[in-house]
Parts: C-alpha cells; structure tokens; sequence
C-alpha cells in the first residue's frame, strides 16, 4: 500500500523482490478520471519499467479505444472486461507471461478489484493512489478510503 501514484512507485525495490512482470489497471490506476491521455510522469515511469519488465495492461473497462490507445502508444499487451476481482482472465495473463505468479505484481488504485484478484492468485500486490492529471496522487479519493476502511474493519492486513 502506497501513498502515491504509480509514477512514483520505486521500481527497485521490487526488482528486490524479484519481480519480472506487472500486470497493470488503467483508469485511475495510469490514466486520471476523464482524461484520455497519459500524465507525462506517468509516461516516463512506464517506460522506464518496460526496459526491465514485461508489463501488461489489465482493465475492466470494456473500451478497448480506451484502453487499446494507451497500449498502442507504449506497445503493451491489454485485456479489456477482465472482470476483476475474477480469476479467469488474470490465470490467462498469468500463463501468457509463463511466470510463477510471486514474480508478478498486480498494481491497481482499488482494493476490491485490482489487489483482491493479484491476492487471490498469489500475486505480489500494490494499492497505489489514484493519479491526478500531474501524475500526482489524487488527494481526495472517497472510493479508495472507503474501501480501506471496509477493509480494515474485517481485518485485512495493509503492509506500507
Ligand atoms: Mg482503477
């Protein structure tokens, strides 16, 4: 669990953890809310990571203009409707990739989608903030504090 975007998220200290590929939501998670184009230091964090890891675009947004133009432009892999928290589409990405899942992380801004569905496979997983248009993280996002709270509340456990 992060306090930040994804354009802020320290690459190295997962190459520490050996992890060689990162499945990726969009909305919120890469792209901020009703923008079609990526914040410039998001831009650069992903292709930054792309000279080191395999990433793939996951979303359940069912826009593959979308999401597909985002992918395009960085050449990514993607999978719209991917039906977060279920399994079925994240095992295909998963066997496409021919990794063991502890060498892949699932990165996303929702707790009951994105990090349920990499926890449920055996994924190692990050809450990060959801992006603002600067790339910074967004300061008042109800959704994801209400999640934490509902969390927190049945006893997960959030390591920062
Ligand atoms: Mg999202």
């Amino acid at each position: 669990m992060l306090d930040t975007s994804l354009a802020e998220l320290p690459l190295e200290r997962l190459f520490q953890g050996r992890i060689k590929a990162l499945i990726l939501d969009v909305d919120r998670t890469l792209l901020p809310r009703h923008r079609a184009e990526l914040p410039p230091l998001m831009e650069q964090w992903l292709r930054r990571a792309q000279q080191t890891m395999r990433l793939h675009l996951f979303s359940n947004n069912p826009s593959r203009r979308r999401i597909g133009a985002v992918a395009k432009r960085l050449e990514l892999p993607f999978t719209t409707s991917a039906g977060k928290p279920r399994r079925s589409a994240l095992r295909k990405v998963l066997a496409e990739l021919g990794l063991p899942p502890n060498q892949v992380a699932m990165v996303g801004d929702r707790l009951f989608t994105d990090v349920l569905a990499g926890n449920r496979l055996g994924l190692f997983t990050v809450l990060v903030k959801p992006v603002d248009p600067q790339g910074q993280p967004c300061q008042r996002d109800h959704l994801q504090r209400a999640e934490l709270r509902l969390a927190r509340w049945i006893g997960t456990r959030l390591d920062r």
